[in-house]
């Protein structure tokens, strides 16, 4: 799998579109502070559903929406789609190519979009869980992320290896099972009062 092109408009400091054509190799951003260059790593977070504005080092979820600079009024949207080759297939679906599309309006409203369809932040969670690029994985390491690995408790620095042995997703479906084996069993034991103050 590989990012090959990011397109963004009306985050933080792009306010206007923006596309980013990722050949195969090593690409490198490089510029002055404050030109913007973590804003696309920022881009690629929110794109694949983070939900803590902390981490992408604003105090709410709109600070991501560009607001607005000496020469250009605020925007009232943020958009991000990141395009993912899929020519080995990793991701199961069809297509040789996957875009992925986030958008935040300014009255609170977001949409997610696979493909252009709209879909929901879970279908976007469990499309890159196991791929490397799921919540907290670690295609993108942050700095400190390293040091902040190698400091962690085992329990936690477990995590970063299950997600790169691929076994996330399996963990969630034990989890779901379980919940519903959980609701199913109170189903079963209110039928059984049911029965029992029938009887
Ligand atoms: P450094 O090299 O210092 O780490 P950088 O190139 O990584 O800097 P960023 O942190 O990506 O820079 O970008 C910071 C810039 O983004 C600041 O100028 C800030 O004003 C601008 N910025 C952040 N959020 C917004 C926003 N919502 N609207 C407009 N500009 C924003």
């Amino acid at each position: 799998m590989c990012l090959k092109r990011l397109d963004i408009q009306g985050f933080k400091s792009f306010a206007d579109r923006i596309k980013l054509e990722l050949n195969p190799g090593l690409t490198v951003v490089v510029g002055p502070n404050g030109s913007g260059k973590s804003n696309i790593s920022d881009a690629i977070s929110w794109c694949l559903g983070e939900q803590r504005a902390s981490f992408l080092r604003g105090s709410r979820m709109e600070d991501v929406i560009f607001a607005g600079s000496d020469k250009r009024k605020p925007v009232g949207m943020a958009e991000v789609t990141l395009t993912l080759d899929n020519a080995n297939k990793l991701f199961p679906l069809p297509y040789e190519e996957i875009s992925v599309s986030r958008r935040l309006y300014r009255s609170g409203e977001s949409e997610y979009l696979i493909n252009k369809v709209p879909c929901r932040l879970k279908d976007i969670q469990a499309l890159f869980m196991d791929t490397g690029l799921g919540r907290g994985a670690y295609s993108l390491i942050g700095q400190g992320k390293v040091d902040e690995i190698l400091s962690s408790r085992p329990e936690e620095r477990r995590s970063v290896i299950e997600e790169a042995a691929g076994i996330v997703k399996y963990r969630h479906r034990k989890e779901e099972a379980e919940r519903k084996l959980t609701a199913a069993q109170q189903d079963l034991n209110r039928i059984s009062d049911i029965i029992h103050e029938l009887a």
